[in-house]
């Protein structure tokens, strides 16, 4: 009944799977038939302390009967406290703008980066480069950003000053008078799963330093843990100008976050958001840090890291066949899949076997269970995937 719906009023922008759930439990989820589900996306890579988490619904719950909203013209305090809190676990020494997606923290950056070059040299520079299997959002601007030219179909005329190289390598050859900043992903998500190589990331993080041009790193996939670290910036032991951060920060209550090290170049009036860095949000986001954080220090993190990174490398000798490699960081993974065809069999398989996972790129099984994913919903959800490659093998 409700695909019918769905179907009649909803703009049919996404390819959507009509199952309906109604709750979730950690790594779990339940459908309307009260079927399970073992989740390895958590929305992608959102709920990263699992579904119905007791500590951020009841904060929610909390915060919701004493105030929801006033304007960013008041002060919101657990706002500010957020903020504190994200800067201080990051150890950069940075400010925060919240903004409600990831494409949208994006556009701060960009933004940030415009004012940045508008006021440091002559001539003006307003150019960002990015890379070509990039993914910076779906907003005009962040589209441009993405590098990905097969998305700019039908939606130009697009902004100016969007550069694209093919890789980190090819960064410096691109740079000019006019530009201003470089925006990457320390682990391409959407492009892949593709991590960069740290010691290449040194080498530009240093280049861009030397000629006053900015570092953005995308973390709207990569941050809040995913990959070991609160930041891949972390692991990768770089200091960027700018980071965004959304997905795995509110455990899907939609925020967004860019954070700079240029701490005052904004003005009252240069940007601003009404629902930004509400209450509700806030409080719910805040819980999550508290959360993860102790379950970083405590080894539990990556303790699950461990884990399943040996059910993947495990699965990736089991079936030679089918998947060429292992690739991604922390908690987020993918395995390469032989090609294309076998990679929709594999995830609709998995799917009648009742396991979650996403596609990413052209041929990478893609993992972004939630962080706090227990030994035994892993061992559940990898007995299924199994089934679903033995069923895919012999079809
Ligand atoms: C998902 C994603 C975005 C866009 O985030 P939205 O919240 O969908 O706007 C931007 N950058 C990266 C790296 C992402 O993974």
């Amino acid at each position: 009944m409700f695909e019918e719906i769905d179907k009649n009023f909803i703009l049919h922008s996404y390819g959507r799977n009509y199952v309906n759930f109604t709750k979730g439990e950690g790594a779990k989820l339940w459908d309307d038939k009260d079927h399970d589900y073992i989740d390895f996306t958590s929305g992608i890579g959102v709920v990263s302390v699992g579904h119905a988490n007791k500590q951020v619904s009841d904060a929610i719950c909390d915060q919701a009967k004493k105030i929801m909203h006033v304007s960013n013209l008041f002060l919101i305090e657990p706002q500010a406290k957020l903020a504190q809190s994200l800067v201080e676990k990051s150890g950069y020494d940075m400010r925060c703008f919240f903004a409600n997606s990831g494409a949208e923290a994006n556009e701060g950056a960009i933004k940030i980066a415009r004012k940045y070059g508008e006021e440091n040299g002559e001539p003006k520079r307003y150019k960002v480069i990015t890379l070509k299997h990039s993914f910076h959002g779906r907003t005009i601007s962040t589209l441009k950003a993405t590098g990905q030219e097969s998305m700019h179909n039908y939606f130009g005329p697009f902004p100016d000053g969007f550069v694209y190289a093919d890789d980190i390598d090819h960064i410096e050859s691109l740079i000019d008078d006019h530009t201003v900043c470089v925006m990457i992903e320390l682990v391409q998500g959407e492009g892949g799963v593709e991590p960069m190589d740290k010691q290449e990331v040194q080498a530009l993080a240093k280049l861009l330093k030397s000629k006053d041009i900015l570092l953005a790193v995308d973390e709207v996939q990569t941050g809040i843990y995913r990959t070991g670290e609160i930041f891949a910036s972390n692991l990768y032991e770089i200091e960027p100008d700018i980071i965004t951060v959304a997905k795995g920060l509110g455990n899907g209550v939609p925020i967004g976050v860019v954070m700079t090290t240029h701490k005052d170049i904004f003005s009252p009036g240069d940007h601003g958001s009404t629902f930004g860095g509400g209450y509700l949000v806030t409080r719910a986001a805040y819980e999550v840090l508290e959360i993860l954080e102790r379950y970083k220090d405590s080894g539990g993190l990556d303790e699950a890291i461990l884990y399943f990174e040996n059910k993947l490398a495990a699965l990736v000798d089991a079936y030679p066949d089918m998947v060429e490699k292992e690739v991604g960081l922390g908690l987020m993974r993918g395995l390469r899949i032989k090609n294309a065809k076998l990679l929709t069999d594999l995830i609709t398989k998995a799917f009648a076997k009742n396991v979650l996972v996403l596609k990413a790129g052209r041929n990478t099984l893609r993992f972004l269970p939630p962080l706090t994913i227990t030994k035994e919903e892993v061992d559940e959800g990898f007995k299924r995937l199994t089934e679903a490659f033995e069923v895919t093998k012999v079809a």
